[in-house]
C-alpha cells in the first residue's frame, strides 16, 4: 500500500540568515544596508493612494524597467525585474538550464545556487575554489551546461577581474552564463558592458544591499533581448503580477535618486576599510573583500566560540558550518558606530 506521503516533493530549502529583533541588536548577519533607503521613497510611501491597490499592477513593470534601462543606458527589452534577485536567478535557472550536461559553479558560494538546481533537476558540478577562495578559471572550460558566477562572490568576498569573466564567457559561448552582481556596487567592477559584446551572458543585479531595500524584495537582470523574452515567458507561466504596485515605484523612485545612492554606498566602503584595519589589528585573517561583508577566521579563536560570544551581546554575525569555511565568519558592514561597538566586543573576546 502506498501512501499520499510517497508524493510530497522532498527538497533542503535554503536557509536565509536569522532575522533576531532586539531593540539593542546589532544585526550584521545579513548583508542588509545599515542606512535608510533613498528619501525619494518616503515621499511615494507617504503620497501612495490606497485605493490603486484594488487594482492589478502593469504585469510588465513598464515604469521599473525603464528607470532601470535608463540608469544602465540600456533598452527596455534588455532588462528583466522579478521579486528580489532570488525570484530572477530562479527564473534564469528555469529558463537556461535545459542540458544533460552540468552546470558548474564554484564549491564555495551563494548557497542558493544548488538548492534551485535541485529543485528544477539541474544537474550540476561545484568546482573548488583554489585555497585563496580564487576561482580557476580553467576548470570551466570544460563542456557544461551553462555557468553561474557571484562576482563578488559570496560568502568570500573576492571579485574576480573583468578579464577573467571575459575568458570564462569566451570559453562557454554555448551555453548561458549568469554574473550573480548582488553586491557589484561596493567594487568598481561591474561586467555590465559585457552583455554588448556577448548574447549569452546574463547580469543580476538586487535593490537589497546597495540600495537599502532587501524588505521591498526588488532584483534584475540584464542581457540581450533573446535572454530576456525566454525569462518573460517563463515568468509570465507562473504569476503574471509579481512586482507589486508600490515596488514599481518605490524601486524607480530609488534608482533615480543616484545621489543618495553614491552617498551611502561610499559610506559602507569606508566602514568596510576602516574594519578591515581593525580586524586585522586584531590577528583576523580574510581575503580582500569588495562586498559590504567581511569573511574572516581569526588566527587562534574559533569562529563559533566567536559567533556565540557576539551573540550573547546581542550582535549578530553569520556562521556556515559547511566544508572549508567553518572556521570562518562573515561579517556584514554596519554603521560606523555599530563596527566600532563590534571590534571593542571582539578585543575582549580575542585576548
Ligand atoms: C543577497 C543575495 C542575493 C539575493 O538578493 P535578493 O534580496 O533576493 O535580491 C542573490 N545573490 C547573492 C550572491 C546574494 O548575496
Amino acid at each position: 500500500m502506498g501512501s499520499w506521503k510517497d508524493n510530497i516533493r522532498k527538497i533542503n530549502p535554503y536557509v536565509p540568515g536569522e532575522q533576531p529583533d532586539f531593540p539593542d541588536m546589532i544585526k550584521l548577519n545579513t548583508n542588509e544596508n545599515p542606512y535608510p533607503p533613498s528619501p525619494e521613497v518616503r515621499k511615494i510611501l507617504d503620497a501612495y493612494p490606497e485605493s490603486l491597490l484594488r487594482l492589478y499592477p502593469d504585469p510588465n513593470s513598464a515604469k521599473l524597467v525603464e528607470a532601470i534601462a535608463s540608469y544602465n543606458k540600456l533598452r527596455n527589452d534588455q532588462v528583466f525585474v522579478g521579486v528580489g534577485s532570488d525570484d530572477v536567478l530562479a527564473i534564469a535557472f528555469m529558463t537556461f538550464f535545459h542540458s544533460d550536461k552540468p552546470i558548474l559553479f564554484p564549491d564555495i558560494t551563494y548557497s542558493f545556487y544548488d538548492v534551485w538546481a535541485e529543485l528544477f533537476r539541474i544537474p550540476y558540478e561545484q568546482i573548488p575554489l583554489d585555497e585563496h577562495f580564487e576561482i580557476v578559471r580553467s576548470d570551466y572550460y570544460k563542456e557544461n551546461g551553462g555557468v553561474v558566477i557571484a562576482n563578488p562572490n559570496a560568502p568570500t568576498g573576492i571579485c574576480q577581474s573583468i578579464e577573467a569573466l571575459e575568458d570564462i564567457i569566451v570559453h562557454n559561448q554555448n551555453v548561458v552564463v549568469i554574473l550573480d552582481e548582488a553586491y557589484i556596487d561596493f567594487s568598481n567592477m561591474s561586467a555590465r558592458k559585457l552583455i554588448d559584446r556577448y548574447e549569452n551572458v546574463l547580469i543580476v543585479q538586487t535593490y537589497s544591499k546597495s540600495r537599502s531595500l532587501a524588505g521591498m524584495r526588488i532584483g534584475h537582470a540584464m542581457g540581450n533581448p533573446e535572454l530576456i523574452a525566454a525569462m518573460n515567458d517563463v515568468r509570465f507561466s507562473f504569476n503574471s503580477y509579481p512586482m507589486t504596485r508600490l515596488s514599481v515605484e518605490i524601486g524607480a523612485a530609488a534608482i533615480r535618486d543616484t545621489e543618495y545612492f553614491e552617498k551611502i554606498r561610499r559610506k559602507v566602503i569606508e566602514t568596510r576599510e576602516w574594519t578591515k584595519k581593525e580586524l586585522k589589528r586584531l590577528g583576523f585573517l580574510f581575503g580582500d573583500s569588495m562586498a559590504n561583508f567581511i569573511f574572516a577566521r581569526h588566527e587562534k579563536v574559533a569562529a563559533q566560540t566567536i559567533f556565540d560570544k557576539l551573540r550573547e551581546k546581542h550582535i549578530f554575525v553569520r556562521h556556515f558550518s559547511s566544508p572549508r569555511i567553518e572556521n570562518y565568519l562573515r561579517i556584514s558592514i554596519g554603521t560606523e558606530q555599530e563596527m566600532k561597538t563590534l571590534i571593542r566586543e571582539m578585543e575582549r573576546i580575542i585576548q
